[in-house]
């Protein structure tokens, strides 16, 4: 058994407290050297003058030996002393056993302390790794949810716009109204109007005719997405082919004196099912909010 170095010697107060120990180790040490007859009879002269003569003998074998003292041990005290020493040796032995067994234990502790602080360590992360994730997935979250949303909206005002309605020209000027007229009825409203003014489909719709025609001379119909059909007459000039689409207020020919036109102006006409039943323009007008 390797002992660390504050074991190797023994200085516990036991033995500082008993000093004649030592001077027995000494003597019974050096005991070999004396025949056991000798000690006997050393022991048996007494503390006289002899005795400590042949102490000084002893001393000078013993060298460490002090004269007297050591002389004055019975074979009954020697023989305590080194079952003293014997029990002392034992009782260092085990104290030094059960010093290691206590740093062994320490260490095992220790060593489970550490596995206990690394497991959390390792659980704080992987808590912090989750906890990222789940940040970072509700934003996303909230970032794809913002987007539909816009989407949403923007779809939204797409088709508001697209349904919107405006007017065809920017100046009412209605030179004659819808009825009868001259023995037979006027299917439309006129607007008077400068040749090259420009006219706007009013709302979202495809364009069904274009093209010159006896009466109304340059024509244009457009049916619009909730069914209505308009008629726009007497134009000096067609933007627009059959079959296209439009969008409120785009641009499709300009005001003019074709056909039977008497001045240049806008006939204008609603056919609300789109079949060839014309209605009054002005109060259809009115209703859509355009005649402001
Ligand atoms: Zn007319």
């Amino acid at each position: 058994m390797i002992l660390p170095p504050s074991m190797g010697r023994y200085t516990g107060r036991h033995r500082a407290a008993r000093p004649p120990v030592r001077l027995g180790r000494a003597l019974g040490a050096r005991s070999r050297l004396l025949p056991g007859a000798t000690v006997a009879a050393l022991v048996v002269a007494g503390g006289g003058a002899a005795a400590i003569e042949i102490g000084r003998t002893v001393t000078g074998l013993a060298q460490r030996a002090p004269a007297g003292a050591a002389l004055a041990l019975s074979v009954e005290e020697r023989v305590v002393l080194h079952a003293e020493e014997t029990a002392e040796d034992a009782q260092v032995a085990d104290l030094a056993a059960r010093r290691q067994a206590a740093a062994m234990e320490a260490s095992a502790l220790q060593g489970r302390a550490e596995a206990t602080q690394r497991a959390a360590r390792e659980a704080k992360r992987t808590a912090a790794v989750a906890a990222a994730r789940a940040q970072k997935e509700a934003a996303a979250t909230a970032a794809r949810t913002k987007a539909a949303e816009a989407r949403a909206r923007a779809a939204a005002k797409r088709q508001r716009d697209a349904r919107r309605w405006t007017r065809p020209i920017g100046r009412w000027n209605i030179t004659s109204g819808y009825g009868p007229r001259w023995g037979r009825t006027h299917d439309g409203l006129d607007v008077g109007a400068p040749t090259g003014t420009p006219l706007h489909a009013m709302s979202r719709g495809t364009v069904i005719m274009a093209g010159a025609v006896a009466g109304l001379g340059n024509k244009v119909e457009i049916r619009y997405w909730d069914g209505t059909v308009s008629w726009y007459g007497h134009l000096s000039r067609i933007d627009v082919r059959r079959g296209q689409t439009v969008v409120p207020g785009q641009l499709v020919g300009a005001v003019g004196n074709t056909g039977n036109s008497f001045g240049s102006h806008l006939h204008l006409e609603i056919h609300p099912t789109g079949g060839d039943d014309p209605v009054d323009p002005y109060p259809w007008l009115k209703r859509m909010g355009l005649l402001g």
